[in-house]
């Protein structure tokens, strides 16, 4: 790659179990840029508020909540395998991943005040660039970004995936139905809400990993990223 003015900024956006996490953790490693998960900040979100007797859809409770957030991310390990996430301190990562907490993000998600008030977190941890991966990151909150994606699969496909990243955490995972139901749930409530909805920028290039492997997909949007005209 040739020398570039401004920061490296990479978005990446999608439906639920894409694979977006993987292949954007993939991509950081492979840039040496960090890792902005959004998706775990809305996470965090539904967990604290369950833990405060919150409700998901309580928009002046949550909004105050989100005007002190102290959220960390780790660095990516090695194998781009994991980020740690901690809230105060605390090690959340494994808290957040559960179903409830998915079903819990993507209704706090739908709250606008909480996009407006997380809005600022997600543009100052994007620093000096990085990886940026969620759901409005091309269409929202990084407009300008050099370099957009927005990846797809089908959804079986995706509910495929989700269910082998709980069946790492969880000896049962639930079926494969279920699974589906809940990821069809939740990419029905995030295009359809009226905030910031999942969308793909125009000027995003859509990749559909249905029938691609984590390397293939990776490739590509380095590929991209390689002959993009910044970098
Ligand atoms: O990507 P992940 O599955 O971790 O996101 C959890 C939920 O957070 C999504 O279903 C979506 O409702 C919400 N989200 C969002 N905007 C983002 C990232 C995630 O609304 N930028």
């Amino acid at each position: 790659m040739s020398h570039r003015a401004g920061p490296l900024l990479v978005v990446i956006d999608g439906p639920a179990g894409a694979g977006k996490t993987s292949v954007a953790r993939r991509v950081a490693a492979a840039l040496g840029v960090p890792l902005l998960d959004t998706g775990a900040i809305y996470r965090t979100l539904a967990l604290v508020a369950q833990r405060r007797d919150i409700a998901w859809d309580d928009e002046p409770a949550l909004v105050q909540l989100c005007e002190a957030f102290p959220i960390a991310f780790g660095e990516l390990d090695s194998a781009a395998r994991a980020q740690t996430v901690r809230f105060a301190g605390e090690d959340v990562t494994a808290a957040i991943r559960t179903p409830e907490i998915s079903q819990g993000a993507s209704k706090v998600s739908a709250v606008p005040g909480v996009r407006a008030a997380l809005l600022g977190i997600q543009r100052a941890a994007a620093g000096a660039g990085c990886v940026a991966e969620g759901r409005d990151m091309g269409t929202v909150v990084f407009p300008d970004a050099p370099f957009k994606f927005f990846v797809t699969a089908d959804l079986r496909t995706r509910a495929e995936r989700r269910r082998a990243e709980l069946a790492v955490a969880d000896a049962e995972p639930p079926s494969l139905d279920a699974v589906e139901r809940d990821v069809a749930e939740r990419d029905d409530r995030d295009s359809s809400r009226a905030a910031a909805p999942l969308r793909r920028a125009d000027d995003a290039i859509e990749v559909d990993t249905s029938g691609l492997s984590l390397d293939e997909v990776v490739a590509r949007i380095l590929a991209h990223i390689g002959a993009g005209p910044q970098v």
